[in-house]
């Protein structure tokens, strides 16, 4: 095993909807990341306590790495990550029958520049996180990050998925701005968007982001102008709403990719 791979233990799981979970490992005292980063994570599926219960043949024995952001803060002791699961994909399909106890293996360098501390320019006083999906993740994790009460005057966080019941996370989401913004001086104002684009749900907006830019739809929600001179962007999750998303806000608003600390929008595929 090369010295940036370590093994971790599953600690726990929670099952959102029959497609999505999270889970939780074991952190090693070395592993060090900035809130918005990835790791890639590795699975030996014949060595998951589900396949050995069943003594399930045609189970592959070897060790298959793939990319998550984590959901934890830079401070947590464990570290969670959310998943979809993608049907006949080779990683996420084993990954579905993790139990407590398990072992996965942990790359311990942390990648992607889906950070805060990437902006320099504009200075800091408006966020968007505009998610889809489990590209929630990134943003979890800045939002359990105490610098990013203090930095932001408003924080608006936007969650876009297909179904109500699809929308994860929601009560550490109602609880971060008393968690977190009370631990700060002169916190950021907090305001979550719901967004459930295939099916009509009293309090969430019902469109696109592109669409729900264009109408104005986003910015009335969260009582906030998206104004290049003042806010940063991040979008993550499914790349054709990332690239849609980039182009409608460079259209529409005015605003440019954030290169070299410069500019307004960060993004992330998440997959
Ligand atoms: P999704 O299709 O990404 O939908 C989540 C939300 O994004 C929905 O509200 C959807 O709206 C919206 N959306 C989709 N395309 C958009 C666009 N161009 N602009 C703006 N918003 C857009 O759904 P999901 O359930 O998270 O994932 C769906 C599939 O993606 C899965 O079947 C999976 O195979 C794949 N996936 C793969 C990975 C990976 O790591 N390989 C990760 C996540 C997902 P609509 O309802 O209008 O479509």
């Amino acid at each position: 095993m090369s010295d940036n791979i370590q093994p971790v233990k599953v600690l726990s799981k929670t099952t959102w909807t029959p497609n999505l979970f999270s889970f939780t490992v074991t952190r090693p005292d070395s592993f060090k990341f900035s809130a918005g980063q990835f790791v890639r994570l590795g699975v030996n599926p014949s060595r998951l306590a589900y396949h050995q219960q069943k003594r399930s043949t045609d189970v592959p024995d070897e060790d298959i790495f793939r990319a998550y952001s984590i959901v934890s803060s830079p401070y947590d002791e464990t570290l969670e990550f959310f998943s979809i699961v993608i049907k006949d994909g080779a990683f996420t399909s084993q990954l579905q029958h993790l139990q407590e106890g398990d072992e996965l293996l942990l790359n311990t360098t942390p990648f992607g520049f889906l950070t805060l501390a990437r902006y320099q320019e504009p200075v800091a006083k408006d966020l968007w996180l505009l998610a889809t999906g489990t590209g929630l993740a990134p943003f979890l994790s800045m939002l359990q990050d105490l610098k990013t009460w203090e930095d932001y005057e408003h924080i608006i966080l936007a969650y876009s998925a297909r179904s109500e019941k699809e929308l994860a996370y929601l009560d550490l989401i109602h609880s971060l701005e008393e968690t977190f913004g009370s631990l700060v001086e002169s916190p950021a104002k907090f305001t979550f968007v719901p967004i459930v684009t295939r099916e009509k749900v009293e309090g969430a907006l019902n469109a696109r982001f592109p669409q729900l830019l264009i109408s104005g739809e986003l910015e009335d929600f969260a009582g906030a102008k998206l104004d290049p001179e003042h806010s940063h962007v991040m979008l993550c999750g499914n790349p054709q709403m990332v690239e849609d998303t980039r182009n409608t806000l460079r259209d529409e608003k005015g605003m440019v990719m954030n290169r070299r600390g410069v500019g307004n929008i960060a993004v992330e595929n998440y997959w």
